[in-house]
């Protein structure tokens, strides 16, 4: 898939986690610097659009978005290398997107009957897991700005907090966020990596991850400290909560498939 139009499918879901699981995350991606970080552009990711000036408006595509009181562009400034930062971007934050079950070109009739299909299967799947990101998201309810972020890559010497690389860094969660794992979008549980670590980590634990490290568990274990990070991963009782939550979330949408189902059936026959 082309990288323009990736982005553009994809837009709506980095929105959306900016509305509802981080907060603080719309104003990073206003940052040209974190924007090049995070996506390797020269633009920042999106800009509002009162200060888009006329000879940049080719530079942001012409959707709108509307958050946090702003109304923002998306720039359209990407280069193919950005795909698999995009692709990690969302990985790294639990945002499912679901690519390998949206054809890139469907025929028409394909198009028409694989839409329930898909409903049914991986929509779901990704509201069940962005309903966990959202209550794993609130336990606690910290927020944090990039100059704390920033002090926390000057905690770890500006360098991976895996492997010691220097250079191109990016946020990695400690522990995953997903319903297993019960990471959280907080400053303790967020560490520089590089972009070698942070993709061969994915989904795994810091401490799965780093095997015979020891030394550099310990560091990561005092950087959780250090900002009273205390992981919720072995509650049993609360992970048990958000499985059934995750549950609750497919159940609620077959209930409603039945009841939309009896509705259009009673049509029919009428
Ligand atoms: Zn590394």
């Amino acid at each position: 898939m082309k990288v323009g139009q990736f982005v553009r499918q994809h837009a709506h879901l980095i929105f959306d986690y900016c509305r509802t699981i981080d907060t603080t995350e719309l104003s990073r991606l206003q940052d040209p610097q974190y924007s090049k970080d995070t996506f390797d552009i020269n633009y920042p990711f999106c800009r509002p659009v009162s200060e888009i000036t006329p000879d940049e408006h080719t530079r942001y595509y012409n959707a709108t978005h509307h958050l946090h009181g702003l109304q923002v562009r998306m720039t359209s400034q990407w280069f193919s290398k950005s795909l698999p930062l995009m692709r990690q971007y969302l990985t790294n934050r639990g945002i499912s997107y679901g690519e390998s079950l949206q054809p890139e070109t469907p025929s028409p009739t394909a198009q028409g009957r694989s839409i329930r299909g898909r409903h049914r299967g991986n929509a779901i799947g990704n509201a069940q897991n962005a309903f966990v990101r959202h209550l794993l998201s609130r336990i606690g309810g910290e927020q944090f700005s990039a100059e704390q972020w920033k002090s926390v890559i000057s905690e770890f010497g500006q360098r991976c907090a895996y492997c010691d690389a220097e250079g191109d860094l990016v946020m990695d969660h400690v522990i995953p966020i997903n319903r297993t794992a019960l990471g959280e979008h907080r400053l303790g549980n967020l560490v520089p990596a590089c972009r070698t670590c942070n993709a061969t980590k994915a989904g795994q634990d810091y401490r799965a991850f780093l095997g015979q490290r020891d030394d550099r568990i310990t560091t990561i274990n005092a950087h959780m400290a250090r900002y009273d990070y205390v992981p919720i991963g072995e509650n049993e009782k609360l992970g048990q909560i958000i499985e059934l939550a995750h549950q609750d979330v497919r159940q609620l949408a077959d209930r409603y498939a039945t009841i939309i189902d009896t509705l259009l059936a009673e049509d029919d026959s009428s």
